[in-house]
């Protein structure tokens, strides 16, 4: 008798970055982590430019992105994609979260919920707001499946905080915006992502994103959280804290350290090699279990 195994979805991975700056060291390790994630599987890797939110926009920071991963050897499958495309998909989901009461309209200011306590606490929930001119949340309290725990391939099981997780969160700004939480479960579900490789001070979301998952009735990614590079204890590298951009002219020394970050040390005999031999190493030598478990790993930067 023949035994048919499941076919297993093929490995999909991305790389998602904002378009608020330069790609420093931080999203490196973002970039270099799920790269190699995918490529040690055979899998594919994608580049989605995740520019939602305009006004936190630099202008030229796409092109730089794109130019300083092909200067790394970072190569994606297949085209960019752009989150700013896709609106009429996100609005098309928001309305139909709208008419299914999944979602309602709130009015509620950060300063009110400053004054309740800092969590909101479904004030708006039956009052029937105009949609226009407020913030949309999603309905949790309907859903009844707020996610206060996951298993994280290299955090292992997260306990989220449980008030936090019950929060009917934020899925369009009152400003017109899609929130990050919507736009990013909504795309990963569209690119058939498998699994979602970033960095570990996105953990806290992820319980929101899988409430989203539930919401849509779709199976959830894997995720992997990848320690963060700060230079003092809870400052981390961000183009907020005006982190140096990474050198696109000599990208060797910067890859070679990205590596030992996340435990996959390059032996000396590859260093005066190009990306492509170096990446390559990588690939054959990459294990989730080399990869430090801290969330957080002190630099110079
Ligand atoms: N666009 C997000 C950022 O740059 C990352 C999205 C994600 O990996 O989920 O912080």
């Amino acid at each position: 008798m023949d035994f048919i195994l499941p076919k297993q979805a093929p490995y999909r991975g991305r790389f998602a970055p904002s378009p608020s700056g330069s790609l420093h060291f931080g999203s490196l390790i973002a970039a270099l982590g799920s790269y190699l994630q995918a490529r040690s599987q055979q899998g594919s890797w994608q580049v989605r430019i995740d520019d939602i939110d305009p006004p936190r926009e630099v202008s030229g920071a796409t092109q730089d992105i794109l130019q300083t991963l092909i200067a790394y050897g970072l190569y994606w499958d297949g085209d960019v994609i752009y989150q700013s495309k896709n609106s009429d998909n996100y609005e098309k989901i928001l309305n139909r979260l709208a008419t299914q009461q999944l979602s309602y309209a709130c009015e509620c200011t950060r300063k009110i919920i400053k004054m309740q306590g800092g969590l909101y606490l479904g004030t708006c929930r039956n009052k029937q707001l105009p949609v226009s001119g407020h913030a949309i949340r999603v309905n949790l309290q309907k859903l009844n499946f707020p996610v206060s725990q996951f298993n994280d391939r290299l955090q292992g099981l997260v306990t989220l905080d449980l008030a936090e997780s019950n929060e009917d969160f934020i899925i369009k700004r009152k400003d017109g915006l899609y929130a990050y939480n919507l736009a990013v479960v909504i795309d990963d579900i569209e690119q058939g992502i498998t699994e979602v490789v970033r960095g570990v001070d996105l953990l806290t979301t992820t319980g929101k994103q899988l409430a989203l998952y539930h919401l849509f009735n779709n199976k959830a990614p894997s995720y992997l959280h990848l320690p963060v590079a700060v230079t003092a204890p809870g400052k981390k590298l961000s183009k907020q804290n005006h982190a140096l951009a990474i050198n696109k002219k000599k990208p060797i020394p910067t890859l070679l350290a990205a590596l030992a970050f996340l435990g996959h040390p390059v032996p000396k005999a590859l260093h005066c090699k190009d990306c492509q031999n170096i990446l390559a190493w990588a690939i054959q030598n990459w294990s989730i279990e080399r990869i430090p478990q801290y969330q957080e790993i002190q630099i110079e930067n």
